[in-house]
């Protein structure tokens, strides 16, 4: 099919005589044959959103439909990849065009030349269904699984080994399909599972205030607001280098340049403390900077959840930050403005919301097609950076009602120094049912008790601090003075944690919890003592009180 230029407006263009196309389906646009996406058919008219710059397109040229929709490439490769939003790998853009991004320049998600060998894990005569395993592929040091794709089933009439291309057929079923190392999937339709279980396991960060404050699960969706400057893309880049999943799917979307730049240098360097594997090799990321394509920005956040549910349907643990999903709704509301559409608040689209839970909704701890049993999940963390910190904004509040943890980050907090800068009384975890049998199980029976006797103490020093700042600290009697002193250890040794620190960027979970209970025995401790007459004075005189401090400096315990 093919049309003609008849409106141009920045990233959105009107092709006439479209008779046939179908909604999503992807369009080359003009004698640079740009990349583009059809959102709207009007008669034989359609609406496209153009991946590339559109400056000096002009009326009349010609779009044609490749009547396939945006899709991205599964298979071998991927790890260690970096995309564009609509996953052409950047390296390969740069190496054909230099510096700058020509247009119209276009490079398959996945390389075309490397072999991988595949080891078969079918016979000729079985027969497979969608998800069953056909064989494996070392990628790194990953076991990269050849699942046969979702609606394919059949009998096995050949099976290959050896080393192939991601193009070259390794298995052909009695229906003559032709299967390959690489599948091919619509990313803004979500992959199917065959049934979403409860997210019990959570998500380790190796961040305290996260893991145990405000923890979220594997399959588990949090955010992080914040205004400018409180953390938020350091977050993301520390939960994308320590969470314990097997692979992680980093969305730098419309941030800038820098901080993707930031990544790049600094991922490649990294080992996980868990595999003592370079992070990088189970990374992936998608890269949409301030500087590039609004359109491709919007298209970026569903290639990375493809690419992360991809990896869970051969049953791993896969982690999506999203930085920051509020320049996503941004782009989406420049194509909604250009399209004339309603506005709705603050002039993003009346579907914002619903484009926000169907996004968050892909999420989730899932039993995966295939035989075996195998279990995946995929763990969402969106940062949202609403203006001026204000969280009445509405990207804010419509993730707020889809999520199930809340690290709300704090610009006193931050300005204070005080890392991560979450809000311990905004914040929130729906969570900890769920997990609480778990770290029961495996951190400690009494991790909820420690937790819930944190949060109070945290809000009862709220109350006290008003007092202190009316009357002073004297008119409160020991027994409050020493909360003052037990929330400052919380804050200071255990809530704080420095993304810098060599020792402490990463806290296992067996020592958060020992850290929190040093703090709480202090406290029941001065309690017992000040009931035996002791006075604070004396107690804050024993050497003892270091300890915890100086264990989350230095890495070892103080009083060892
Ligand atoms: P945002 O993305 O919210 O604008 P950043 O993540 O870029 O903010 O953080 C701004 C600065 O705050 C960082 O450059 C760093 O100095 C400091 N910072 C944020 N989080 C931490 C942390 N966990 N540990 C130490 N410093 C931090
Ligand atoms: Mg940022």
């Amino acid at each position: 099919m093919k049309g003609t230029i008849s409106r141009i407006s920045g990233p959105v263009i009107i092709a006439r005589g479209m008779k046939g196309s179908k909604m999503y389906d992807v369009v080359r646009v003009g004698g640079e044959a740009l990349r583009g996406e059809i959102i709207r058919l009007e008669g034989e008219d359609a609406v496209i959103q153009v991946y590339e710059d559109t400056t000096g397109l002009t009326l009349g040229e010609s779009v044609e439909d490749t009547e396939r929709p945006l899709s991205v490439e599964l298979g071998p490769g991927l790890l260690a990849s970096i995309y564009d939003g609509v996953q052409r790998p950047l390296p390969e853009l740069l190496r054909l065009s230099g510096d700058f991004i020509a247009r119209g320049i276009s490079a398959p998600g996945l390389n075309r030349e490397r072999k991988w060998a595949f080891v078969p894990l079918v016979k000729s005569g079985d027969t497979v269904a969608p998800g069953d395993i056909l064989g494996t592929v070392q990628e790194f040091h990953f076991e990269h699984r050849i699942l046969v794709p979702p609606f394919v089933a059949g009998t096995v009439t050949e099976i290959r080994s050896g080393e192939f291309t991601v193009e070259e057929t390794v298995c052909t079923l009695d229906n003559a399909i032709h299967l390959l190392m690489m599948q091919v999937w619509p990313v803004r339709i979500p992959r199917p599972h065959q049934k979403k279980l409860d997210p019990v396991l959570p998500l380790i960060t190796g961040q305290r205030v996260f893991d145990c404050i405000f923890p979220v699960t594997k399959g588990g969706t949090a955010m992080i607001p914040g205004g400018f400057g409180t953390g938020k893309t350091v977050s993301e880049q520390t939960l994308a280098k320590w969470s314990d999943t097997q692979v992680v799917v980093y969305i730098g979307c419309g941030e800038r340049g820098n901080e993707m730049t930031d990544v790049l240098e600094e991922f490649p360097l990294l080992v996980d403390p868990r595999t003592r594997l370079p992070l990088i090799q189970r990374t992936i990321l998608i890269a949409n900077t301030s500087n590039m394509p609004v359109a491709a920005r919007e298209a970026s956040i569903y290639t990375g959840i493809t690419i992360a549910e991809y990896f869970r349907d051969m049953g791993y643990d896969v982690a999506v930050m999203a930085d920051s999903t509020s320049r996503w709704g941004e782009a989406l509301r420049e194509v909604s403005g250009r399209l004339e559409e309603m506005p709705g608040e603050e002039g993003y689209p009346a579907y914002l919301s619903a484009r926000l839970s169907a996004f968050y909704e892909r999420a989730g701890r899932v039993v995966c097609l295939g035989s075996g049993e195998r279990n995946g999940s995929v763990t969402v963390v969106g940062a949202v950076s609403p203006q001026g910190g204000d969280f009445s904004e509405p990207i804010t509040q419509n993730t707020l009602r889809v999520v199930g943890t809340f690290w709300a980050l704090d610009t006193n907090l931050a300005y204070r120094r005080h890392f991560p800068s979450v809000n311990w009384t905004r914040s929130y975890s729906l969570y900890l049912d769920n997990i609480a049998e778990w770290y029961t199980k495996n951190v400690a029976p009494d991790w909820r008790e420690m937790r819930e006797r944190c949060i109070y103490l945290l809000q009862k020093e709220v109350e006290l601090q008003e007092i202190v700042q009316l009357v002073g600290p004297d008119a409160l009697p020991e027994s409050e003075n020493v909360i003052l002193e037990v929330t400052r250890m919380i804050r200071e040794d255990f809530l704080q944690q420095s993304a810098y620190s060599d020792t402490d960027s990463f806290c296992p979970i067996e020592k958060q919890y020992l850290m929190l209970k040093v703090i709480m025995t202090y406290h029941a401790s001065v309690i017992e003592a000040m009931n035996r007459g002791i006075t604070l004075k004396q107690v804050r005189a024993l050497p003892l009180r270091a300890g915890a401090e100086r264990w989350s400096r230095s890495g070892q315990p103080g009083w060892s």
